[in-house]
């Protein structure tokens, strides 16, 4: 585990070594996206048949279990839930769930007047008429839970699924002060994102880039990538409108003045989505084929050989190859999911599927030979 010097000035510096867990945090709050509250519980995250709370009827759940892990903090806001309205903005949501269990969030980055771009102002209007209910309700000031709502939306994390898919939002400290750099794309950038961030169900888990340089006399500020969006002008954007500051990385510096890189990273957007048209066809040896391309391509994507999500790839490999009856192929790309996974998600109900298929497969080898 990695050794945290101390956080200086919010920023947290590091010594350790190449590809090694930086931190794991639990969530302060998580929150799904609307069209994902009814058919996802509100707990383990997991898509599944799912029960409402029957006062509030806003927060579901797949079990008695979930429902009873997550009621800790739903019995303080539940009451006040059913008086403020259905279908809340996810901000809202995380707000309510925050000041009902007095988690203080006041010291975390963020200021109306400084850091919010000027074109999302639009996005906390929507939000003021709620705020005016929770203050008038809870005897708050209105400015109090504005610069809370401030806060939430420059400090959460944008929660995604092992594939990479999006579900909610959560915030998590200490990961919320890690400042942001872009993925390094090219062997010239050096002031980059050192770091990589993933999701582990409700877990956020940091771990260290292939350009993380351990130095004991020069402990490095730990960067993690806000928004790997390849589009340089998007993803500047991006960066603008939801943490109001413009990115000035060795990446986007280069990226200013020349285009080739980016057109790389474009075709391996197109693969991907090559690769997803391939199965639905049901044309699966192609599809095997151009999975196996993506799977080279993904550690220079992340700048990390050992990004778990590589490891998810290559456990569709494992899938597809078995299918397919590519034993051999299919039994390395076992071994490799494996290896990288393990560390993260050994409880994982899809990480002990793989486990079988790999004896599954070794089984068969054995029986063909
Ligand atoms: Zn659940
Ligand atoms: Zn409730
Ligand atoms: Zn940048």
């Amino acid at each position: 585990m990695i050794k945290i010097i101390n956080p200086l000035d919010r920023r947290y510096f590091a010594l350790q070594k190449q590809n090694q867990l930086v931190m794991k945090c639990e969530p302060l709050a998580i929150v799904l996206f609307k069209e994902f509250r009814s058919n996802r519980c509100n707990y383990c995250l997991q898509e599944s048949q799912t029960n409402r709370c029957s006062n509030c009827k806003q927060y579901f759940y797949c079990s008695i279990s979930c429902q009873k892990s997550d009621w800790k903090q739903h019995k303080n806001e539940c009451q006040l839930l059913n008086k403020i309205g259905r279908e809340m903005p996810c901000n809202m949501l995380i707000l309510i769930r925050l000041f009902q269990n007095n988690v203080d969030i006041l010291n975390f980055y963020g200021d109306v007047d400084k850091d919010i771009d000027q074109n999302i102002y639009q996005q906390f209007f929507d939000c003021a008429a709620y705020i005016v209910k929770i203050a008038s309700l809870q005897n708050e000031s209105f400015a109090k839970l504005m610069s809370i709502q401030v806060k939430i939306h420059l400090n959460t994390f944008t929660v995604s699924d092992i594939n990479g898919d999006t579900f909610g939002i959560a915030l998590y400290t200490p990961a919320n002060f890690l400042n942001h750099r872009c993925i390094k794309t090219s062997p010239k950038q050096q002031n980059i994102a050192n770091c990589s961030h993933f999701f582990n169900n409700r877990q956020l888990i940091i771990t260290t880039n292939n350009s993380f340089i351990q130095n004991e006399n020069d402990p490095q500020e730990l960067c993690i990538s806000y928004g790997n969006i390849i589009n340089f002008k998007e993803r500047q954007q991006f960066l603008k409108s939801q943490y109001g500051f413009i990115c000035e990385c060795d990446r986007c510096l280069q990226e200013q003045t020349e285009n080739k890189d980016q057109e790389n990273q474009d075709l391996f957007n197109k693969k991907q989505q090559e690769y997803l048209t391939l199965l639905n066809k049901q044309k699966f040896k192609k599809a095997f084929s151009i999975l196996e391309e993506i799977i080279i391509e993904m550690p220079k994507y992340y700048d990390n050989d050992n990004h778990p999500y590589i490891g998810w790839k290559m456990n569709e490999a494992s899938k597809l190859g078995f299918h397919l009856n590519y034993l051999i192929k299919a039994e390395n790309y076992s071994i490799q999911a494996i290896k990288l996974l393990e560390p993260y998600y050994n409880e994982n109900e899809q990480f002990k599927e793989l486990v079988g298929r790999l004896k599954d497969i070794k089984a068969e080898i054995k029986m063909q030979k």
